[in-house]
Formats: C-alpha cells, sequence, structure tokens
C-alpha cells in the first residue's frame, strides 16, 4: 500500500447503495479493492479513495437456481477450496484454479477483481467465458446480469465507473458436459502465454455443444465460435482431435508479442485444444 501515494481517503460501506455512491461522486479517483493486488502492484497515481468491500457479505459460494452463484471478493482459494466446486464438472474447475499463480496470489486475488480488471493474460476470465458465466453487477439498487461474452462487449470500463461486480454465475452442467484447461507458462508461478478451455456436451460419442475460450493471446479472452462449429455433431475421436488440432491453427485469433510469436502461440493453441479434447475421450 506504500505505492499508493496519494489515496487520502479509505471507505468500508455498510451497503451497496453507500460503496456507489462513493464510486459516482469520485468522478473517477476511487477504486474498488477486491484482494488489492493489482491495485498496489500497478497503482494509479490518481486514486484518492480506496472502498474496501469486506461489509458487504460478497465472500460466499452458494448453490441457487442449478447455478453455482460466487461473491466478488471470493479468492481463488476460496474458491478452489469450495466443496461445490469440487464436485463441479468432475473437479475439472478444482484442479485448474489450483495452477493459477502462486498459493500467496490465489490468497489475495478475488474473483470480482479478475473480472473487473479484465487483464488480457487473467485465467479466470476464459474459465469463465468456457463456463458461459454470467456477471452480476450492481449500481446500489438494482442488479444487472449480464453473460460474460456481453460484459467485455459493453465497454466494461464505463460500466464500472457507476456500477459494482457482486457476482459470478456459473451454471450447473449435467454429466453430459466435460471440461478441461490448459495454461502455457514458462514456470509455475508465472503468469500464462496462452490459455485454452473447453467445456463440451457428449452425447453417445457426439460432440452436441461446445464452448471454447482462448486467453493470454495477447488479447483479452475470447470466445473461439469457429471452433465450437466445427466440433458440433462430430464423433469424439483421435482423428476429430487430429483434425481440431490443424482447424485451431488455422482459424484461431492470436497474435505475437515480446514473450511469443504468433506462429508459435498459434501452433500451442492447436496442440492445446488437441490435448484437451484427447483428455475429455478419457472422462
Ligand atoms: C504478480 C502477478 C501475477 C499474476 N498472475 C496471474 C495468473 O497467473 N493468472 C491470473 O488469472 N491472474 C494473475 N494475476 C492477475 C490478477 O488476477 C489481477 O491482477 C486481479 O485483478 C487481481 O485481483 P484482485 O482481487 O487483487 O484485484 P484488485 O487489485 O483488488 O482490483 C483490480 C481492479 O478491479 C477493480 N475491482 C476489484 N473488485 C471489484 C468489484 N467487485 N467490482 C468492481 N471493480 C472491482 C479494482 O478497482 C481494480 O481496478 C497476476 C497479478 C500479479 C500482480
Amino acid at each position: 500500500m506504500l505505492k499508493l501515494k496519494n489515496v487520502r481517503q479509505c471507505f468500508m460501506p455498510d451497503s451497496l447503495q453507500e460503496a456507489v455512491d462513493i464510486l459516482r461522486d469520485s468522478q473517477g479517483k476511487a477504486a474498488i479493492v477486491g484482494g488489492g493486488l493489482d491495485i498496489t502492484v500497478f497503482p494509479r497515481p490518481y486514486i484518492e479513495k480506496l472502498i474496501f468491500l469486506d461489509k458487504l457479505h460478497l465472500n460466499y459460494i452458494k448453490e441457487k437456481n442449478s447455478e453455482i452463484r460466487v461473491g466478488a471478493t471470493v479468492t481463488i482459494t476460496d474458491m478452489e477450496r469450495s466443496l461445490l466446486i469440487k464436485n463441479y464438472l468432475r473437479g475439472r474447475v478444482k484442479e485448474i484454479l489450483g495452477e493459477v499463480a502462486s498459493q500467496l496470489l490465489r490468497n489475495q486475488i478475488t474473483i470480482g477483481g479478475s473480472i473487473a480488471r479484465g487483464h488480457p493474460y487473467s485465467d479466470i476470465i476464459p474459465l469463465v467465458y468456457a463456463l458461459r458465466g454470467r456477471i452480476v453487477l450492481s449500481d446500489g439498487k438494482d442488479d444487472e446480469e449480464l453473460l460474460i461474452d456481453d460484459f467485455y462487449r459493453e465497454n466494461f470500463r464505463e460500466l464500472l465507473k457507476n456500477k459494482i461486480v457482486t457476482e459470478i454465475r456459473l451454471k450447473k452442467y449435467d454429466d453430459s458436459y466435460r471440461f478441461g484447461m490448459k495454461r502455457f507458462v514458462r514456470n509455475a508461478t508465472d503468469i500464462p502465454l496462452l490459455n485454452v478451455a473447453l467445456l463440451i456436451k457428449v452425447e453417445k460419442n457426439i460432440i452436441k455443444d461446445a464452448s471454447i475460450s482462448l486467453g493470454s493471446r495477447p488479447g483479452i479472452a475470447y470466445r473461439f465460435i469457429k471452433g465450437e462449429e466445427f466440433l458440433k455433431g462430430k464423433k469424439i475421436t483421435k482423428e476429430l482431435a487430429e483434425d481440431f488440432q490443424e482447424f485451431t491453427e488455422e482459424n484461431v485469433d492470436v497474435g505475437g508479442d515480446a514473450r511469443l510469436s504468433k506462429t508459435y502461440r498459434k501452433h500451442l493453441a492447436g496442440v492445446y485444444s488437441k490435448n484437451i479434447l484427447l483428455n475429455l475421450m478419457e472422462v
């Protein structure tokens, strides 16, 4: 917090309305604090007020209306340790959460902070994309629920000038759904240089539905709709996985940056897509 030299006031509001009022009245000079990791590592000098959400009871993971509802201040560790997540999609979501960053960082990073920050290298964003998650925003009075695709399609930073992320909703999928995700890192605690998440519905070995997302590409995560269409209606086989690698390499929208060339990222996206599909055959 020493880096936050211009912070003059810290608030711990008792209600969402109070939190939103402070945010709105600050005209861009206040920041909501989730885990505070991003705010402290990348301090913004114009921030004069910090709004802590600790008294708003957003630290829950519960089941309601066939959904898992995750409060915004839940950390990656909280989520990984939740019994609901342990039993969700055969434990595959729990598995990938345990691979994100380091234990210390997972203890701090919140789900709300990850969604609101919108980092291109986030693992949480492609995870929520593939699971077709919904983001709940509050303006203090009413809730607005947006499919993650729509949240990022809108100018989400503009939205967050007057609203707070309060919850992420993940649909509970039946046993015909299979999920897998892989992240490419240079070492265990590194940020990902690419991540791929895949959710498929398989009935009698036929892929009936698919949801695919890629992140750290190096832009913000996106749904690979062409890939989803390619898989739908096909029989899940080793040959399909090979074809899917080729299709992904040709059609995926990834670029290059200082860390990884476009060619290598494309190849990696293909290999990871194939390997996830092969793993999902064995479920
Ligand atoms: C060293 C390092 C390594 C990392 N490695 C990974 C990684 O491997 N994988 C990964 O997925 N991410 C990684 N991250 C990114 C991290 O997930 C993001 O920085 C994330 O935003 C931190 O979460 P937080 O809860 O600490 O956010 P905060 O710092 O609290 O907030 C981030 C931003 O979101 C806003 N905000 C927070 N909560 C809300 C809310 N409820 N409503 C509205 N706005 C809100 C804040 O005002 C701020 O602008 C890493 C970050 C660092 C610094």
